[in-house]
Order: structure tokens, then sequence, then C-alpha cells
């Protein structure tokens, strides 16, 4: 009997700035997989670019997954048994493995110079050939490479491709992919400062981590060919399973970018998103559940997840669909813990949010939880409840206030609001309705100056709802108010 082997993912950002949505859609499809699978997700980080690299940016990442409930098994913070999960600290092992090339002759140093490797690809150009590394050095005798040494030249280390056949893979979204090796170029595995590069570091590491399934972009499957080749090279035969997620584009068919909206997950959060809808809508960029429902939370994305599902035509970024789906969420979400987010996301712009009376603020915030579709639209949309004194708007006033029958109407709600207990919804709206009765008008000639005259617009909440929320005091204050105006 055989058994299915554990499954093991690696989600391995470069630490250049912030998670962004394409980075975060790849971890996530990673961390469904696992989670799927019962086996275990990795967070590597590939620092290798020591220029691009930082360690803000680490925090960054992390920061990111963790706002958006992906937790890791082993990695920065956890560790695990197959560490250290950043490649910096791990130096030593790619010199082993570097030298093991090298003894098998498919490696080779590399003594040309930026200098002599620039003219040769400017020499290509000319040519129309393309930009390859002529191989020079892989043909050096020992006496020449000893002469170089002798002279102190600096060295790279270069990966011998094979000149003929073919690599090819059965990608697991992609079907199959063949890549002649001749097309391939001669690339650099270790830099003169003794770092490696990233191709070869990610092999290295698939390998010792026991990496059975790699989850990455489509911009990657170039590489795919030369990994495979390393792995051979080392006489390794764990080599991964790939999968290439489709691209990401914006919704005018070009690459994911600035352009269109926010781009990282944390500018999401600042904008009033919540982490179960952006995991939700990432989802759906390339995987497709094979049913009409687009609302899934984290656990059911974990049961329905199968890479068989995810297409490999690119996913377009609608950030219309993802402040829907935001809503969705905040719709569905408890009033205590929305209100607390709402109070959590408030920087401070709007100091009437984290100064109001819990409960208060709880009570507007079930007003508004239907029309909300970011939690920073919060403040603006509600301010009237929280602020003293109330701005018209303009367009409000001129088109509702001006009619001849406001200021007698007003004051005749101020007087029947006055004797109410308590202003219950349904009271007032019997009592509004028995009084546009009485005058003969429509009921909409009552209810909008009243509207007006507590929030200073046209639109909002309902009106009884919010005339309950605003209480008594504060509704006959701004009639009184509003009547002095006239
Ligand atoms: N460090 C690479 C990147 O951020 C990882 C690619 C891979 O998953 O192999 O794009």
């Amino acid at each position: 009997m055989t058994t299915a082997k554990h499954v093991r993912v690696r989600f391995a950002p470069s630490p250049t700035g912030h998670l962004h949505i394409g980075g975060a859609r790849t971890a996530l499809f990673n961390y469904l997989f696992a989670r799927n699978e019962g086996g275990s997700f990795i967070l590597r980080i590939e620092d290798t670019d020591r220029e691009r690299n930082t360690v803000e940016a680490v925090h960054h990442i992390i920061d990111g997954m963790k706002w958006l409930g992906m937790d890791w098994d082993e990695g920065p913070e956890v560790g695990g048994d197959h560490g250290p999960y950043t490649q910096l600290e791990r130096l030593d092992i790619y010199h082993q493995y570097a030298q093991t090339l090298l003894d098998k002759g498919s490696a080779y140093y590399c003594y040309c110079t930026p200098e002599e490797l620039d003219e040769k690809r400017k020499l290509a150009m000319k040519r129309h050939l393309p930009p390859k590394y002529d191989r020079r050095c892989r043909s050096l005798s020992d006496g020449e490479c000893k002469t170089f040494e002798g002279e102190g030249k600096r060295k790279v280390i270069r990966f011998a491709t094979p000149d003929r056949g073919e690599t090819s893979f059965t990608d697991l979204i992609k079907g199959r992919v063949g890549f002649k090796n001749g097309l391939l170029d001669d690339f650099v595995i270790m830099k003169s400062d003794g770092i490696p590069t990233y191709n070869f570091a990610a092999v290295v590491d698939d390998h010792l981590m026991n990496i059975t399934h790699v989850i990455r972009g489509d911009d990657h499957i170039s590489n795919t060919p030369r990994q495979i080749l390393m792995f051979k090279a080392l006489g390794l035969d764990d080599i991964p399973e790939f999968a290439h997620l489709p691209m990401i584009l914006g919704s005018d068919g070009s690459r994911l970018s600035k352009r269109h909206g926010a781009t990282s997950v944390i500018e999401y959060k600042s904008l009033g998103y919540l982490p179960e809808a952006l995991d939700n809508y990432l989802a759906l960029l390339g995987w497709a559940p094979g049913t009409e429902r687009e609302i899934f939370s984290l656990e059911e994305l974990v049961k329905e997840f199968s890479l068989g599902r995810v297409g490999s035509s690119a996913a377009i970024f609608n950030p219309e669909k993802l402040e829907w789906m935001n809503g969705e969420y905040i719709r569905a979400t408890d009033l205590d813990v929305l209100t607390k987010e709402i109070l959590d996301v408030d920087s401070g712009e709007a100091p009437f949010i984290k100064t109001a009376e819990f409960e208060y603020l709880k009570s507007v915030v079930a007003l508004e939880q239907e029309r909300l579709k970011t939690l920073t639209e919060f403040p603006e949309m509600t301010k009237f409840f929280f602020e003293e004194d109330v701005e018209y708007d303009q367009a409000a006033w001129d088109k509702i206030m001006t009619q001849e029958h406001v200021p007698g109407l007003l004051n005749g709600l101020k007087d029947k609001l006055g004797k109410l207990t308590a202003l219950k919804a349904e009271d007032v709206e019997k009592m509004m309705r028995d009084l546009a009765a009485e005058m003969g008008i429509k009921t909409s000639l009552v209810f909008h100056p009243l509207r007006v005259a507590v929030s200073g617009r046209m639109v909002g909440p309902s009106l009884f709802h919010m005339v309950e929320v605003l209480g008594k005091d504060r509704v006959l204050k701004r009639i009184t108010d509003t009547l002095q105006l006239f």
C-alpha cells in the first residue's frame, strides 16, 4: 500500500515592500491548498537581492499575512525543523550545493568582468542574437583558471546548462510546458560576493524543505526549466510539482499596478476593508468555485479549494466587486464586532467616533450597516449623529427647505414630537403620516423637511429610526435651530 505524500508548500516572498495583491493571492492559494490537503504551509523569506530587500519589508509581509488570517506552520517567528527560513541565514548551505555542482562539472567559475559582459551583450544585440552569455569560461583550462585566480579576478559561478534536449513538465494548471535547453542561458547561481541567485537558492531550499508543490505566479514559468535542470544536475529526484497561477490584470487589461487603486493588502485595511472580504475576493482571482455562490469564509475556502479549479487565463481585478463583497461582509458582521472594527480603523481624523458613547455609536452603526461598503465611509456618512451643529447641504436646503409650508410644518412637528415621551420609530412614523393626512399633503412633503432639519442631508438611513437614535433632545434642538434660519 502506498501512502499519500505529506503536502508541503511554501510562500517565498522577496521582501521589497508591502504584501501586494498578487503576492497575497499566491500566499492564499498556497495556504488553502496546504490546509485542504492537511499539509504544511511554510513561509520562506527570499532576501538574497540585498539592494532591494529590507528587514522592514519582512515585517510588512508578516503583518499582511497575519491580517489576512493566514498562519504558517514553519517560518519566521514560528521556527520549524527545516530552518533557517531566511535565505541570507543559509549561505553555508548554498555554498555546499554550489560546490557539489562544481565537482560534478555542472557549474563553473566565470571570471568575465561586468564590462566584458556588457560588450558581449551589445555585440549580440547588434547581430540580432539573444543576449546570452557566450560560455567563454565554460571551457577554461585549469591553467587559465589558476592565472585568473592569481590575478585576483572576481568570479561568479554559472550553471552549465545542457546544450541540447528539452526540459518539460506538467504544470497542474497550464498542462504540459516545454522549453528547449539550447535557449536557456548559463545563468549565474552564485554572485561574486558569495550570495546565491534566486533560481539556485530556491532549488536548494525547495529540496531541503521537502517542498512537494510549488504554487506561484506564472511570471516564474520560465524559471521552472532552469530549476528542474538544477534538481537533475544535483542528482535530486524530489522535483516538486508546479502550479503556475494566472496573472492578475487591472480592468483595462494591463498588469495590475498602482494605477488600478490600492495594491498593498495593508492599504486595504486602512481603506476600511475587512480581511475576510479580501480573502474571499482574492480566492476568486483565478479559482472558480464551480457554483453560482461567491461568498465563502476562509474555513469554507479551505474546504472547497482545489488546484483543479484554478483557471489558466488571466484574472481581472475588479475594485467595485471587492467593494461590493466588503459590503456583504459588513452586513454579516455581528454589531458589537463591527462597532469595534469601526473604532479600530478610525485613525483619529474623526475624533467624534473615538469619544462617542459605545451604545450610541453601536445604534448608529446598526442604522448604517445595510448601506456601508467600507468601514472608513462611516464617519463621513454619520457625522451629524455626533456633532453638535448640523451642516446643511446646500442642494438639500434649496430643494426642500425653501418650500412655503416648511416653517409651519417644522413648528407643528416640534410641537407633536415634544408631546411624545420617547421618540419610538413607529410612533414617529404614525404621527407624521397622520399629520400629512391632516394637512392634506403628500407624506414626502412632511418627511423630507424633517430629514434635512435633523441631518442636514437629503439621503440617509430610515428617517424614523434615525430620529429614534438621535433622541428627543437632539431632534427638538435641531428643529429649533433650523427654524431660526428662516
Ligand atoms: N522570491 C520569489 C518571488 O518573490 C519567489 C518565487 C517562487 O515562489 O519560486 O517572486
